[in-house]
């Protein structure tokens, strides 16, 4: 028996090792968890307590505000907005993807938020069943000038295709024209996607509050908002007394030509852009004019620069005219601002390419938004 003592000792030993290990990985496995609620403790509360504002629902106001509920789940976002789709600029744009109107926004940025937005919409065309709910399709078309070499773009390794027109192509336009590009653009028409985000973001718990107009951020400021999304368009030159920026006047005339699949733009300022129900047909880019009446001089030229282009588009019978005014600005006006103890998050100015960046600079609003709130649960 003696001699079994020895393994009866180590047999102990195997065995209140054993315990001291299950008790060291159970104490390891409560500090897991207590690390787990400590870190997670701070997120959830910041998680539940961003109480965020967004002025503005256009196309900028919706997209910014849902893309911060998709980034920050808990938060509280509220969409304060003067008008809303079917009455704000962005519903007046035919939608296309193309950077247009936005003075010296520096290249590098228009790039970033250009190609982010048009991998969205190539995304959305492709494999969302609401694309055709929502207005957005991939659309290939000719931009047509009337001078030999059609030069180069900044943004052209963007689209998918992009490439000169070949001479057989431009032989089918008036003869002014000498040269051209091809390219697929991505058209986000603004009032089916304004409505379909909207849907988005309510469902993921925003609110939106319309006919309310802010008259100055201390009045949110005084309803508790410590961040505020401004992306009031035109609507900033008031709200922020930015005198930098000027309304881009723009009249387009929606038509019904079901037979027309392509785009066409001239660098008369002539286009005729494809959208789900009817082809819109533009334009002016008159600076500085607040007018916000049909100009029948302008319908007169608008149609008549168009049918020299593609006769055709004679017999499509005119559904609507409408007329907006882009947010014009030095450059888009994209960056934080403290005033006292709140952050204003500005994000306007996009003049004629409010649909073709909203979606990158919405993804930049939440990168700020991120480094202001970093505890918060963020699953960008
Ligand atoms: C004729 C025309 C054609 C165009 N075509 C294209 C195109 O093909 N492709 C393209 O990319 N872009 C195009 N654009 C440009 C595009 O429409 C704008 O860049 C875009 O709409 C800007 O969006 P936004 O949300 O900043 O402004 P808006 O759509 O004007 O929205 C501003 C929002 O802010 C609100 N608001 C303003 N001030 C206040 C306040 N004080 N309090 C509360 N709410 C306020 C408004 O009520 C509104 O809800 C076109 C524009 C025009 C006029």
């Amino acid at each position: 028996m003696p001699s079994c003592w020895p393994f009866l000792s180590i047999k102990n030993r195997l065995l209140s090792l054993i315990s001291n290990l299950n008790s060291f990985l159970r104490s390891l496995g409560t500090r897991a968890a207590t690390v787990e609620l400590l870190n997670s403790a701070p997120s959830n509360r910041a998680m539940s307590s961003p109480k965020i504002a967004v002025v503005g629902a256009g196309i900028i106001g919706i997209s910014s505000a849902l893309r911060i509920l998709q980034a920050f789940p808990g938060a509280e976002v509220t969409i304060f907005a003067e008008s809303v789709s079917p009455d704000t600029t962005s519903d007046v744009a035919a939608g296309f993807w193309g950077p247009s109107y936005i003075s010296n926004t520096p290249h590098e940025i228009v790039i970033s938020w250009g190609k982010e937005t048009y991998d969205h919409l190539v995304d959305l065309a492709k494999s969302d069943p609401q694309s055709g709910k929502c207005g957005v399709f991939l659309a290939p078309g000719f931009e047509l000038l009337s001078v030999d070499d059609p030069g180069t773009r900044y943004w052209s390794h963007i689209p998918l295709e992009f490439r000169r027109a070949t001479p057989s192509e431009l032989s089918v336009f008036p003869s002014r024209i000498k040269s051209g590009i091809y390219f697929i653009s991505a058209v986000a028409e603004g009032s089916k996607l304004i409505p379909h985000l909207t849907d988005q973001f309510k469902a993921l718990g925003g609110k939106l509050v319309e006919n309310h107009r802010v008259n100055s951020f201390s009045e949110l400021q005084q309803l508790g908002y410590k961040h505020i999304i401004n992306c009031s368009g035109l609507g900033a030159m008031k709200l922020c007394g930015d005198k930098t920026m000027f309304p881009i006047r723009g009249q387009v005339h929606r038509v019904a030509a079901p037979w027309l699949k392509f785009w066409f733009t001239s660098d008369d300022g002539t286009y005729c852009l494809m959208n789900t129900n009817f082809a819109v047909l533009g334009g002016v880019a008159q600076k500085g004019d607040w007018n916000m009446s049909v100009s029948e001089t302008d319908k007169a030229g608008i149609l008549s620069r168009n049918y020299a282009i593609w006769p055709s588009l004679r017999a499509a019978p005119v559904l609507a005219d409408l007329v907006g005014l882009r947010p014009g600005r030095d450059k888009v006006r994209l960056e934080r601002e403290n005033i006292g103890d709140c952050t204003i998050y500005h994000n306007y100015g996009h003049g004629g390419s409010g649909l073709t960046l909203f979606w990158g600079c919405a993804g930049d609003i939440v990168q700020l938004l991120k480094a202001d709130l970093p505890t918060a649960a963020c699953k960008l």
